[in-house]
């Protein structure tokens, strides 16, 4: 890495952690990335919607292919609780996700690449995405034209994640196939006709048949799905009446799904439907089910994560390298270009603390980075782009 670059990337991403931005709208952090591109040659494209920035690096020797590189930019509603010189100046807000290193990072690879232009058999697409935490600003992104920026396809695309807690300083680790799950959202509302509670049969109550979707949802998981493809489902609100006499007109449920496989989480979203509709008209009753879709199941490509595996245990040593035995039940908007693109993300540990078992984790307001890895990632970054577009498979 040339002299001073680490250095720079390390003092871009504590200026971007003392300023941190939520959502869709991180014009700080845009104008932070305008600024440390500057001078590189890169195509520049701002989002309409979102304070987004795509950069199109052009190869010295085309081959009409492109890789895309992705970093995301918000920060969370998150109290900062530490004490560190370059800590959250935004009373509230904290980068408790580690995204300001991925930022720092992504820059990193544009100046490493922008320096090895001459090698590069294609185009790169750098693409700095808010809303990562939501509400979903890679779909903002796919859908103002990120993949036809560069006029040419786009072959793979990588990213990656750090984390605070779990895994020692500097280690990679990822697996192929599902990595995160999908995450959804349903609201089930039971409608009931309500009444006095002394004559529950003069009325139509709709507590016990909530209570009693809330029981099957757990049964339907053991029996109508595969144990060894696992989901989970969470009924995380309850809501119904007024006073212990009261018979309500009706109650409400809200719950997550999380799933980690396209089909599974169709047949999961059709079960709760059936189960919730089937149990209420048992009863007399009927219920209303409505599906928020979030994010997709992130999937890794075979080919690609081992191109990624490989590629960072050549250069950071196996001993660095952990596969995971389980996806993680958290969700990623990246997924979204993985559903268009053969991709692969790997996360990387910037654990500050000796225990990673016993640090805090992301969106902790304890959450500490060690900001040291932001070099390796650019690095790796950076060989994906050159190796992959020097390799057209
Ligand atoms: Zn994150």
């Amino acid at each position: 890495m040339p002299a001073g670059l680490a250095e720079d990337l390390i003092s871009i991403r504590r200026d971007l952690h003392q300023h941190p931005e939520l959502g869709l709208d991180n014009p700080r952090t845009q104008q932070k990335i305008l600024d440390a591109l500057d001078g590189l040659g890169l195509e520049i494209t701002l989002g309409r919607d979102l304070t987004s920035v795509v950069a199109v690096l052009r190869g010295g020797a085309g081959s009409g292919r492109a890789v895309l590189l992705r970093g995301d930019m918000d920060a969370l509603p998150v109290a900062q609780d530490l004490d560190v010189d370059y800590a959250s100046r935004e009373p509230g807000l904290m980068h408790a996700c580690g995204h300001d290193l991925h930022v720092a990072g992504l820059i990193g690879a544009a100046r490493l690449l922008a320096a090895r232009r001459d090698e590069l058999a294609g185009e790169v697409i750098f693409m700095f995405q808010p809303g990562e935490e939501g509400p979903g600003g890679a779909r903002i992104m796919l859908e103002e034209g990120l993949l036809d920026v560069a006029g040419v396809p786009v072959v793979a695309a990588y990213a990656l994640h750090v984390g605070s807690a779990g895994e020692r300083l500097g280690t990679w680790y990822g697996r192929s196939g599902p990595l995160m799950a999908a995450a959804d959202e349903a609201v089930i509302r039971v409608i009931g006709a309500g009444g006095h509670g002394s004559q529950p049969h003069l009325a139509k109550d709709p507590v016990p048949v909530a209570c009693e979707i809330v029981l099957a949802m757990q049964l339907m998981i053991t029996r109508q799905f595969n144990a060894m493809e696992p989901m989970v489902l969470t009924v995380g609100k309850i809501v119904g009446g007024t006073k212990d006499n009261i018979i309500p007109d009706d109650a409400t449920l809200e719950l997550t799904l999380r799933t980690f496989d396209a089909e599974q989480r169709l047949a999961a979203q059709h079960a709760v439907r059936r189960l919730a509709e089937g149990i209420a008209a048992a009863h007399g009753l009927s219920a209303e089910v409505t599906w928020l879709m979030g994010y997709p199941v992130t999937v890794n490509d075979a080919t690609e994560y081992a191109f990624l595996r490989a590629t960072a245990e050549e250069l950071f040593g196996a001993d660095r390298y952990v596969d995971m035995p389980h996806p993680e039940a958290g969700a990623e908007d990246f997924s979204f270009v993985a559903e268009q693109v053969p991709s692969a993300y790997v996360f990387l540990s910037a654990c500050a603390a000796d225990d990673p078992l016993t640090a805090a984790d992301n969106h902790s307001p304890r959450a500490h980075f060690d900001d040291s890895v932001v070099p390796d990632g650019a690095q790796l970054l950076a060989e994906l782009a050159l190796r992959r577009l020097a390799n057209p498979r």
